[in-house]
């Protein structure tokens, strides 16, 4: 039962969201924003049109919100890909099992030498990435490499595909602190059509791997839809209607939102619902209000100016340093362009100079395993 998201999402049928949606008034919008904890339906109404038209507001509200739960501190991360292998279709990557590339996946060895290269640039937050593989990148072969890796990292997230929650403990067993699971989009019948063939066409298995995460005692656990594929809001609302269930089901946990807006891959993939600048910006705004406490993330999907421009709005969490191809820094690789293209090529070093630029302070650690006696701390900047 704990792990039924689904249940609370059919109680917000589209017609119901639409119903909402069109009679918002700007009172209510700015009822919903002077309101210390915020329901679903005060979140929908944030991303109405006629909120859009307060996004001044918004963005002073989102703001506030932000200062007062995160400070001026932005916690920084890396990616690592270690297997671009993958059994699935889906029509909008460029990893498809369709697309003919040579495929690369890291021995053990390998993916340590790639991660120390890292550690030496000063990362200490690291995001391990697969495609889904499961006999290849298997659940045991992630926990082999976290464990060669994990003496060099404070924090070690996983991306890769929905586990079991015996698998996801034995993780967290090996050193593994946070997941992150993208939905990709919340609408079934375009999900199975999005996934045709591979484990990831399973809709539900997905929708309940950050259930099966928190449940395993995972310490953060992220949720996220790739905007673009739904017109907005709907998979705006049901993002941030998944991270809000996940917080009251899963108190103990740190819930946090991943927000990708879709951009070229290789192949082709025709993007039916581009959500524009205004908009992006509304769903962080509101993603804040909403959920004041969570983290939010934004990847090298964004632009340079994008990503500063979000983080006093909202965002507390971005990459740098980052490839989205598998090996390529300390080992060889197959000249692959990666999963996605990427705006922001920003370093390490870099990246903590723009956020001091803007008043912010770059974290590379913030929290530590108790089993760890001390992982070197050192910003670049
Ligand atoms: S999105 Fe993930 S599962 Fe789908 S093809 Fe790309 S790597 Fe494979």
């Amino acid at each position: 039962m704990q792990h039924e998201f689904a249940q609370v999402l059919n109680t917000w049928p589209i017609e119901r969201r639409k119903e909402v949606i069109a009679s918002t008034t700007k009172a209510q919008v700015a009822r919903a924003l002077a309101r210390e904890n915020l329901e679903p339906i005060d979140f929908l109404r944030l991303l109405s049109p006629c909120a859009l038209e307060m996004l001044e507001d918004l963005a002073q509200r989102a703001h506030e919100l932000t200062i007062r739960y995160f400070g001026r501190a932005v916690n920084i991360f890396t990616p690592l890909y270690i297997s671009d292998i993958c059994t699935n279709q889906c029509r909008y990557c460029g990893f498809n099992a369709k697309n003919r590339q040579k495929r690369t996946h890291l021995s053990v060895d390998q993916a340590f030498q790639e991660a120390k290269f890292l550690h030496d640039q000063g990362h200490r937050n690291i995001l391990l990435l697969t495609g889904d593989a499961p006999k290849i990148a298997s659940p045991k072969y992630v926990a082999d490499v976290v464990r060669e890796i994990k003496s060099l990292f404070a924090s070690v997230g996983i991306e890769i595909y929905a586990l079991s929650e015996e698998d996801y403990a034995l993780l967290i067993q090996t050193g593994v602190d946070s997941m992150t699971m993208f939905q990709e989009t919340y609408e079934p019948t375009l999900y199975s059509w999005l996934h045709p063939v591979g484990p990831k066409h399973d809709y539900t298995w997905r929708l309940n791997a950050p259930s099966r995460a928190c449940a395993a005692g995972m310490r953060c656990v992220g949720v996220g839809a790739l905007l673009g594929l739904t017109a907005f809001p709907e998979d705006a609302f049901a993002t941030g209607l998944h991270a809000y269930w996940l917080e009251q089901t899963y108190p103990g946990v740190d819930i946090g939102l991943s927000i990708p807006r879709i951009c070229p891959h290789e192949g082709s993939f025709n993007v039916e619902h581009a959500v524009d600048d205004r908009h992006f910006v509304q769903y962080v705004t509101a993603l804040r209000c909403f959920l004041p406490r969570a983290s939010i993330t934004c990847s090298t999907r964004e632009s340079p100016r994008m990503r500063d421009h979000l983080v006093p709005l909202g965002v507390t969490r971005v990459s740098a340093g980052v490839s989205t191809a598998v090996g390529g820094r300390a080992t060889p690789n197959n000249n692959n362009p990666g999963q996605f293209e990427i705006t922001d090529h920003r370093s390490l070093p870099e990246m903590c100079a723009a956020l001091k630029t803007i008043g912010y302070q770059a974290v590379l650690k913030d929290w530590e395993d108790p089993s760890l006696s001390s992982v070197a701390t050192a910003c670049a900047s």
